[in-house]
């Protein structure tokens, strides 16, 4: 429910008015990922017939009234779907959509829709209201998506009636209000059992708690870079659920990676087994939820969707599961498999009963897997967002909101579907060439204007691109409904796929600032591109929605840089910057200068690479973990290391998790030494510990600059104008931010101790040395550049040997 609640004032629309009934409160999912769209396009359509045949009707018809009951005013507000203002009367229309075969929808009976006739009679009740008692009369009209029929049900407004219907609602509201309260007040006295010291003592941590805790008391956001090691965490886990118990907030906990996920439910679970009175969920996406033999989200071809709402009730599962305090992804399947149910919208009809949530970035920042039960409203002030590692946030950001179409995928959607001979395939066709022409238009530009380019920056014509979306959008409504009558199973089918990937990009295309810039790639057919260079303003819009947002990083450094991309708004911001726990000491870091890392050089360079690792690991036996900018360089390095006394492992693209997984065992596990050759920004290098002899040293080959590529090159182009830093916000923030995290895995715990060996003449250049955590050296700018490195590692090891 989105009802606000101000004091004694209570602010509710009349579908929340409806929705709080308890029977209600089930049937909010729409089992079918298209059926919104379907919904909307039915309503629409019905409403433009009656404007187009009746001058009197108006669509979207306001009301708002306020009523005293009890201690309390509820202020009401709405939207009519349809109004007839006749001269003595006014006639209301309410629009519904259903999915019916055409006897059912012959046979239908209102009284199987109670929640559609009670919403209608509300907005009569306010009408009236609003129009001195004037007589308003009611229509519910029933649209059937399978077969475009309508009907007409007169529904009788009893003043009353409805008046004593609705006073119940309210009581049920106030009900609920009191129920709140009291629940409130109980979980504070609760809290008050629960034991949250940790195990150890950090002052950067306890540092961290305050700042959290002072950003939540003063509803700002708070942006954290804290070093490994910290126990970042729980420094935002917990004084985010104090908060939260105390003011009854919810917490929205999210992560770039699924094993972030874990340590967050680490962290959480002792406090739930003490009795934390709260509820938690994780969150996993449909695709990994999904029982189905495909992954196909039909009525007609999942039996773990069809007739959901009503088996749900029937299952009365929800109160079980809400039973559990932490509600993990593996319950959820196997209650959904029990009952023959989907696990995915189960999770979601789960939402609203829990307090504590941990998902994906997506949930809350992609504009096509947004949480739209949690956050259709634009005010998500009863929500702390926590973002974890935020630094990813600024890569996600830009690539949700880059979205291309690809005119191979257009030619091939036409060959296929050109010659059929139903009217919906030919619409569709129609609306194909309409955006194909589109792409002549520029193929005849770039020849005009950028002959032998591949490349080419253009000005979208928006208008024939949503003229094209349009036709299409329409005749896709008609394909979907007539892919549900004909009962036609098309897994990954190519017109949905393209429909989703035509919706974002119109979506994106409505953007017009110089932060979106649209060019054309001449080859493979062409492809339309835009490319968002600053999310700033987006991300920023969904921030600034919620009580507080705690961005936290090991790396979140230069501070202004990422407050700056992400869209933290200034006035209500604080930041704060953390010194690592541990001694400086502990480490020895060592930049070796006079080899060149640069793409042009790197085939002479390898060699020399390969040397440098096989020196430092002949030092000290141990496990080190060496990271590149890319698997090609690995690999070219790799050729020149051959043999080594240590046991090699390379990481290769694709890898899974759970490769990951049994190597991390390795290492923790297995004698002797190993030799870990990784690339950076990937899964060896953030959010994974190499605690204690898991890893001895880093060896860092070249900062992970962003490949130069056209699309880079916009975005550097973009910060050249809008603040003189193009080369550093295109590629030396973004590569030194991956070294930095690299470097992370080491120095996990008081008791580690490692070398960190950074190989690259740009590592000597201050651009990017200056960028080095101050925290990793004794005093400031003390760094050690030499090529006498092998020196260097030896004495810091013997000097550990001999203090220990
Ligand atoms: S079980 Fe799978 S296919 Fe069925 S609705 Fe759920 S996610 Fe979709």
């Amino acid at each position: 429910m989105a009802i606000r609640i101000e004091q004694n004032n209570i602010f509710l629309s009349v579908r929340d008015l409806v929705k709080s009934s308890p029977a209600a409160e089930f049937l909010t999912s729409f089992p079918l990922p298209q059926r919104g769209l379907l919904g909307k396009n039915a309503q629409t359509k019905v409403q433009q017939a009656r404007q187009k045949h009746y001058g009197l009707f108006h669509t979207e018809f306001t009301v708002k009234q306020s009523y005293r009951y009890r201690n309390y005013t509820f202020h009401i507000h709405g939207r009519i779907d349809g109004v007839y203002q006749l001269k003595h009367r006014y006639e209301i229309e309410e629009i519904k959509s259903v999915i019916l075969t055409p006897a059912q929808f012959r046979t239908l009976r209102i009284e199987h829709y109670p929640h559609f006739s009670e919403q209608l009679l509300y907005y009569a009740y306010l009408l009236q209201d609003a129009f001195n008692g004037i007589e308003v009369r009611t229509f519910l009209i029933l649209f059937n998506l399978t077969n475009n029929k309508e009907r007409t049900f007169p529904v009788v407004f009893n003043r009353s009636q409805v008046e004593q219907r609705l006073w119940q609602r309210f009581s049920h509201i106030i009900e609920q209000i009191e129920f709140e309260k009291h629940r409130l007040k109980k979980r504070q006295k609760l809290l008050q059992s629960i034991d949250f010291s940790l195990p150890e003592k950090r002052e950067q941590q306890e540092t961290m708690m305050h700042a959290v805790a002072k950003a939540l008391r003063d509803k700002s956001h708070l942006m954290v870079s804290a070093p490994t090691g910290t126990g970042k965490t729980a420094a935002a886990l917990f004084p985010a659920i104090r908060y939260a118990v105390e003011q009854n907030k919810k917490i929205f906990f999210i992560t770039s990676k699924n094993s972030q996920q874990a340590v967050v439910a680490q962290t959480l679970q002792p406090l739930l087994d003490q009795g934390l009175p709260l509820k938690a969920m994780m969150l996993t996406a449909s695709e990994k939820m999904c029982l189905n033999d495909v992954y196909f989200c039909h009525e007609a071809y999942c039996p773990y969707i069809k007739k959901y709402k009503e088996r749900l009730l029937q299952s009365n599962i929800l109160p079980g599961l809400v039973n559990n305090s932490f509600i993990r992804p593996e319950q959820i399947k196997s209650t959904g498999r029990a009952h023959e149910l989907c696990p995915f919208e189960i999770s979601m009809d789960l939402l609203n009963y829990v307090d504590v949530l941990i998902g994906d970035y997506n949930y809350v920042f992609d504009p096509a897997a947004q949480l739209r039960r949690l956050f259709a409203a634009r005010d998500y002030g009863d929500w702390i967002l926590i973002i974890d590692e935020a630094h990813n946030l600024y890569d996600r950001g830009m690539q949700y909101l880059s979205p291309y179409l690809e005119r191979r995928q257009l030619l091939s959607l036409l060959s296929e579907n050109k010659g059929k001979k139903s009217k919906i395939y030919r619409d569709l066709v129609q609306a194909i060439r309409s955006l194909d022409a589109v792409f002549d238009a520029l193929q005849q530009e770039g020849e005009l204007h950028f002959a032998g380019h591949q490349y080419f920056v253009t000005q979208l014509d928006n208008e024939k691109l949503n003229d094209a979306f349009q036709q299409f959008e329409a005749a896709f409504v008609r394909y979907l409904i007539h892919k549900i009558r004909t009962r036609k199973l098309i897994p990954d089918d190519p017109l949905e796929d393209f429909y989703y990937a035509f919706r974002r990009f119109s979506r994106v295309a409505r953007y017009q600032d110089a932060a979106f810039v649209a060019y054309y790639n001449a080859q493979d057919e062409g492809i339309l591109h835009i490319q968002c260079c600053d999310p700033s303003n987006y991300l920023g819009g969904i921030i600034d929605r919620f009580h507080s947002v705690i961005a936290m990083s090991a790396t979140l450094d230069p501070m202004d840089f990422y407050a700056d991309v992400l869209g933290f708004p200034d006035e209500r911001t604080a930041r704060l910057q953390l010194d690592s726990p541990f001694p400086p000491e502990h480490r020895k870091l060592v930049i070796v200068p006079d080899i060149s890392t640069r793409y042009k050089d790197r085939q002479k360079s390898a060699p020399q690479i390969a040397e440098i690792i096989k020196r430092v690991i002949q030092i000290k036996e141990g496990n080190y973990l060496v990271f590149f900018p890319s698997f090609n360089f690995l690999q070219l390095v790799n050729l020149f290391l051959g043999h080594v006394q240590s046991e090699k492992i390379l990481q290769k693209p694709g890898m899974s998790e759970a490769d990951r997984d049994e190597i991390l065992t390795k290492l923790k596990k297995e004698k002797g030494s190993h030799l870990l050759m990784a690339v950076m920004g990937g899964i060896f290098s953030e959010g994974v510990d190499f605690n204690g002899e898991m890893a001895i040293g880093v060896i860092v080959v070249s900062p992970a600059l962003p490949q130069v590529n056209y699309a880079r090159e916009l975005l550097r182009a973009y910060y050249d104008n809008k603040n003189g830093s193009g080369l550093e916000f295109a590629y030396i923030y973004p590569g030194m931010n991956k070294v930095i995290q690299s470097v992370g895995r080491l120095i996990r715990s008081a008791t580690d101790r490692g070398v960190v060996i950074l190989i690259g003449e740009r590592f000597a250049d201050e651009a990017y040395n200056i960028l080095l955590p101050e925290y990793w050296f004794k005093n400031k700018g003390d760094v050690e550049i030499t090529s006498n490195y092998t020196e260097s590692i030896s004495t810091f090891w013997k000097t550990l040997e001999s203090n220990s």
